[in-house]
């Protein structure tokens, strides 16, 4: 037979109890200002997404393009070698149909997220991202697509300058 503990030593507080003041609280709201560095090839990745462009790193030892781009070879234990611009076209590798939005909020029409990899970089070198222009009927893996970037004067720098990757039209590059 299992016992069970039906009342816990001290007094349990529920939210409420904060709420009405019942609980000794402080509230501050720092003026906490920070910068960081994304390092030297985060920064250019980022940098060029603004462009509108993909880049990775060249790595000399293992001939493999490395994406998103590193200046340091995990494989090789060597700095990689150069700069190369690569498609804004790829495959998918994995993918989820969320029916949680970004703030765990039930939804009813899925959002589309995963992992593509791009043409011109090494296999299995890819980001994280939406999917659009098709149906969670229609999307699967090695489905090849194509990035959807905003205009240029709304980009600023991030993977969020892509919108979404869609469904590579037929004969399109
Ligand atoms: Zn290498």
């Amino acid at each position: 037979m299992t016992s069970r503990i039906a009342k816990f030593p001290g007094v349990e507080l529920h939210s409420k109890d904060f709420y009405e003041g019942k609980v000794t609280q402080v509230r501050s709201r720092p003026d906490a200002r920070y910068e960081f560095s994304a390092g030297e090839a985060m920064s250019r990745f980022l940098e060029e997404l603004q462009n509108g462009k993909l880049i990775a790193r060249t790595c000399n030892g293992c001939k493999r393009i490395l994406f998103p781009p590193r200046m340091f070879c995990e494989e090789c234990y060597r700095p990689t070698d150069e700069w190369r611009y690569i498609r804004d076209t790829g495959t998918i590798e994995t993918f989820s149909i969320s029916y949680l939005d970004q703030d765990a909020k039930r939804i009813t029409e899925p959002i589309l997220v995963g992992v593509v990899s791009l043409d011109g970089a090494s296999p299995k070198m890819g980001m994280m991202h939406y999917f659009g222009e098709m149906t969670k009927d229609e999307i699967r893996i090695g489905m090849r697509v194509k990035a959807v970037w905003k205009p240029a004067e709304e980009r600023e720098g991030s993977v969020l300058d892509i919108r979404y990757f869609r469904p590579l039209k037929e004969g399109e590059a």
